[in-house]
């Protein structure tokens, strides 16, 4: 049995003021990362640019924060610690209108009360810093230090008078990572600030003051995010919404990774992170969380932040209405976004041969047959579970912003393996092909066709036969020649030529559907999107397909004749995946060339 043991009945007393402090303190300052977390705060609060923090022991022997900011007037020191004491808000004032990160005025007098607190401050206008000390919450003299203008706080001992505390705590080193943690939401909330940490004496980490919140998100999440992440914004009722979220590729095993900031002040919020990871729908898989940087500005009248002593939860008021709007902005953006994915550091030093290990296949300058010549189908190989095209070269050359690549192999009939400038390039076959006959279909007016050397005959239903007869130009316009055979039986005799390798007469059916559908023509020639995408997917190259070299080099040429933009499949899937030789040489632990 655990539980309060009944005491009997006892009088009510008063608790003495220094009781109330601890268990006030107690909401307050949990660990070293909290105290860590409030000083910083002051510190931006105080208009800092540069704030160092310095731990030893985990902070549980000392945290020093200093800061560059308008500094505390000596007359106010003793008020600064004292509870309740604050110059944040108007006495009389709402709580509600504040766009400071502290209120409450609680933050140093609880540390001081669980602590050896020192607090050494100088205003511009002073020459001299002055200072007092505070032992376990008792004021315990005053000082004069020189000091460049702003504020040091140094707390040493912390809980030396709340034994009970420190057993809740983790191993300095733990603490050290909380620490750690702390100042990159933080950083992450407010990235115009630069956040020196120290421990031990010696630099763990700066975080670099950015307007940029891709920069301060890489420096947080890893630099993969500086070319594996994208943008959204927008407006949202009651605010504005910015934030750098990585691309399906770097999304984590956990929901940590997302962090979330309101009014620069890092939070926790459930229905803004679900929205977010709603808006990647079926670009992740269910074990999947998005990762990024959420920054939501929004008027003070429509939240609350003062939900939660440490003031980590907010809510809105309209919450609903707010998360849609999150969930939209973010969709929108991920939708537009260019899918080349990078496991990227920045782009590291040019490869010295990392064909090497597939010697013999890739010879670089060699030219490729336009079309599918250099066939494969008469010897086929089985390599890396897959098929390479046994002696042939693919190249595709550079042209701006797309590397050289040359086809190494293929991988189970699914990824063409390419060494690109710099590295290792994976191509998704059937993304590819369907994203360049999506952009033919697209573009191509009018859509040439080819005539089948033997038509299909196909059945179709009452509503497929009232699409065709409604639809009838738009069906030849995209190079579909059907001609009625019998009562319900159709055949086709040609099919838009860019299918290629594979006339599929079944894709008229699908088009019929989403012209039944209502399938709006958002294109020239009254095709819909909607069928765009399924003629290009029905008519691309398959995951299974065995191609040629040919087919990898016309196929890549167009995709690198396509804008920056139209790297992803017509249902947004990535197409392309670099692997940097830098990525590879740091996960071979090489460190020279
Ligand atoms: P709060 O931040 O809620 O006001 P605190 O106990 O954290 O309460 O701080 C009390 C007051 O001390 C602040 O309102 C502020 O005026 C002053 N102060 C604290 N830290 C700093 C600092 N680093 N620079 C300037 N003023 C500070
Ligand atoms: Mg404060």
């Amino acid at each position: 049995m655990t539980g309060a043991v009944p005491l009997g009945r006892r009088p009510i007393r008063r608790l003495t003021a220094e009781t109330v402090e601890h268990i006030a303190a107690g909401e307050v300052v949990e660990r070293p990362a909290s105290v860590v977390k409030e000083l910083v705060e002051n510190a931006l609060d105080a208009g800092a640019t540069h704030v160092t923090i310095r731990v030893e022991g985990g902070g549980l022997e000392r945290i020093e924060v200093a800061d560059d900011g308008t500094g505390i007037p000596s007359e106010e020191l003793e008020l600064a610690v004292e509870r309740h004491a604050t110059s944040k808000i108007d006495p009389q004032g709402p709580v509600e209108l504040i766009g400071t990160l502290g209120f409450r005025g609680e933050a140093l007098a609880a540390i001081a009360s669980v602590s050896r607190l020192r607090l050494l401050s100088r205003p511009p206008d002073r020459e001299m810093g002055d200072g007092i000390s505070v032992v376990g919450g008792t004021p315990a003299g005053r000082f004069v230090a020189p000091r460049a203008p702003g504020t040091t706080v140094e707390v040493e001992d912390l809980f030396f008078n709340t034994p009970a505390r420190r057993k809740f705590l983790k191993s300095p080193p733990s603490e050290q990572v909380e620490v750690a943690q702390t100042l990159e939401r933080t950083y992450l909330a407010r990235p115009h600030v630069t956040l020196r940490f120290e421990a031990e004496g010696r630099e763990v980490a700066t975080y670099p003051a950015t307007s940029e919140l891709t920069d301060a998100a890489a420096r947080v999440l890893g630099s993969e995010f500086l070319h594996g992440s994208f943008l959204a914004g927008g407006e949202v009722p009651g605010g504005r919404l910015h934030a750098a979220l990585g691309r399906p590729p770097l999304a984590a095993t956990s929901a940590r990774g997302l962090h979330i900031a309101v009014n620069g002040r890092a939070v926790v919020s459930r229905p803004i992170q679900q929205a977010v990871r709603v808006a990647f729908g079926d670009y992740l898989p269910r074990t999947r969380f998005p990762v990024g940087v959420v920054h939501l500005d929004i008027t003070p009248d429509r939240l609350d932040v003062n939900v939660h002593p440490t003031k980590r939860e907010v809510r809105f008021t309209r919450e609903r209405e707010l998360a849609d709007a999150v969930r939209v902005r973010v969709r929108e953006a991920l939708i537009g976004t260019p899918q080349v994915a990078e496991l990227a550091e920045n782009a590291g030093r040019s490869p010295a041969g990392l064909a090497s290990w597939a010697a013999g296949r890739s010879t670089p300058g060699a030219s490729v047959p336009e079309s599918g010549a250099a066939g494969i189908s008469a010897s086929r190989q089985r390599t890396l579970e897959g098929v390479i095209p046994s002696g042939s070269v693919a190249e595709v050359p550079a042209s701006p912003g797309h590397p050289r690549v040359v086809l190494l192999g293929c991988l189970q009939a699914l990824y063409w393996v390419a060494e690109g400038d710099e590295g290792l390039v994976l191509i998704d076959q059937h993304a590819a092909s369907e994203r360049v006959l999506y952009e033919t279909l697209r573009r191509e007016r009018p859509i040439a066709r080819q005539t089948l050397v033997e038509p299909v005959t196909l059945r179709l239903t009452g509503t497929q036969r009232s699409a065709l007869l409604a639809h009838a130009p738009a069906v030849a316009q995209a190079g579909f020649e059907v001609e009625e055979f019998g009562p319900g039986t159709y055949c086709v005799r040609s099919v838009p030529s860019f299918s290629g390798r594979r006339a599929r007469a079944e894709a008229v059916t699908e088009m019929l559907d989403e012209l039944a559908a209502g399938g709006r023509p958002t294109m020239p020639d009254g095709l819909s999107e909607r069928t765009a995408a399924t003629l290009a997917c029905h008519a691309a190259i398959r995951a299974g397909d065995v191609v040629s070299a040919g087919d990898f080099s016309r196929v890549l040429a167009s995709l690198y004749a396509l804008s920056e933009s139209a790297y992803s499949c017509p249902h947004g899937r990535p197409i392309v995946l670099q692997i940097p030789r830098s990525r590879l040489d740091r996960w071979f632990l090489r460190s020279g060339p």
